[in-house]
């Protein structure tokens, strides 16, 4: 029986992976050089594709790392120096936080209930912070900060720098990146792609912040620095030897969601994530975790019930895997990605078994 994975990350593979793949190996791609113009060619298609797909602007440039939590990282050492504020509720946004910490950064935590969104109206007026740490979409409890929220912190801080996880909510949000400084994904999550490429869509004021930085002779790191694969990025290159696989799937995915069409792709998120929120509300024993209408995610849909194992287990049966819940919340939770790779008729599908 073929499987289909409806796990936040890694997830199922995007519907038109498989002849990408074969496409690599005709081409070599595992065997090109990544100082050579076939590369070039394949980080500017990349680049093109997302900047077209997202609607990235001139003054942004954009990164290929080894993962999210490497951004996590390079944000820290690039662009702060002394104090950062984030807005906590749950493992990943945590986790940011801790990352800040370690790097010996006075972070401030503004932390929410999980299933619930922090209140910017919680961050200290004189706390003056050199950025402001947003996850979109807290993938481990179902979470989402409206955008809304982003922008005003924007308003408010005007001196801050914004940074935003958007790991499992890109590209079905429609960001202003005017109003933001960093943006951030890894390709498992709704992109479809293996694991092993993390993006990091980041500006001049960023780039500013880390020049500011290495003028007081702070470190800012070394190969990784956000100066050295900023000004690398521009000419289609990278510091190390990237991961040129993910980066060729990258630009092929990006293509087809480019042909689909961007509004298309949100439309059908919008429409089966009512489906299954419907189902999730019509259900004896699940409920919405995140109670919240406004906060409930689109693309990870949360339920909290008893019956976490037995559920996972019957759809498991028919092919259709489901993520449990998160670290504390395993046998509590169940977790449906909703993808754009997912199409409208297995996620009806889903419903209907998870209501048999
Ligand atoms: C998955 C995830 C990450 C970490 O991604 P990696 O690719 O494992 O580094 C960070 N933030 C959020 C919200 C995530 O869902």
């Amino acid at each position: 029986m073929r499987k289909i994975y409806f796990t936040p990350g890694p997830s199922q593979l995007y519907f038109t992976i498989e002849e990408h793949f074969k496409s690599a190996l005709t081409e070599n791609i595992g065997s090109i050089s990544h100082r050579g113009e076939q590369f070039k060619k394949i980080h500017q298609h990349a680049d093109n594709g997302l900047r077209n797909l997202l609607n990235i602007p001139e003054n942004f440039n954009i990164i290929f790392t080894s993962s999210a939590t490497e951004i996590w990282e390079r944000i820290i050492q690039s662009c702060v120096i002394e104090n950062t504020t984030h807005l906590v509720n749950g493992a990943f946004s945590n986790k940011f936080y801790q990352t800040a910490t370690q790097l010996g950064i006075n972070a401030n935590k503004i932390e929410a209930t999980d299933g619930t969104c922090a209140s910017i109206n919680d961050i200290g007026i004189d706390s003056n912070p050199e950025l402001i740490a947003f996850t979109h979409n807290e993938t481990s409890t179902g979470a989402s900060q409206p955008l809304d929220d982003i922008y005003k912190a924007r308003e408010q801080f005007p001196n801050a720098l914004i940074a935003v996880d958007a790991v499992s909510s890109l590209p079905y949000i429609d960001i202003d990146y005017t109003k933001v400084d960093s943006v951030y994904f890894s390709v498992q999550k709704c992109f479809g792609l293996p694991s092993g490429l993390g993006v990091w869509i980041v500006n001049d004021r960023c780039v500013e912040a880390t020049l500011k930085k290495e003028s007081l002779r702070k470190s800012t790191g070394s190969s990784f620095r956000l100066s050295n694969s900023f000004k690398m990025a521009m000419n289609h290159q990278t510091p190390a030897t990237p991961n040129v696989l993910g980066i060729y799937l990258l630009g092929k995915v990006v293509e087809d969601m480019n042909l689909k069409g961007i509004d298309m792709i949100r439309r059908e998120i919008d429409y089966k994530a009512a489906v299954l929120y419907n189902a999730i509300n019509q259900h004896d024993t699940l409920s919405p975790f995140v109670k919240e209408i406004q906060h409930q995610s689109k693309t990870v849909v949360v339920a909290e019930t008893e019956k976490s194992a037995e559920i996972i287990e019957k759809l498991g049966k028919k092919g259709f895997v489901l993520g449990t819940g998160y670290g504390k919340y395993k046998s509590k939770h169940i977790r449906i990605a909703n993808f754009p790779t997912h199409s409208k008729e297995q996620i009806e599908m889903l419903s209907d078994l998870l209501l048999l």
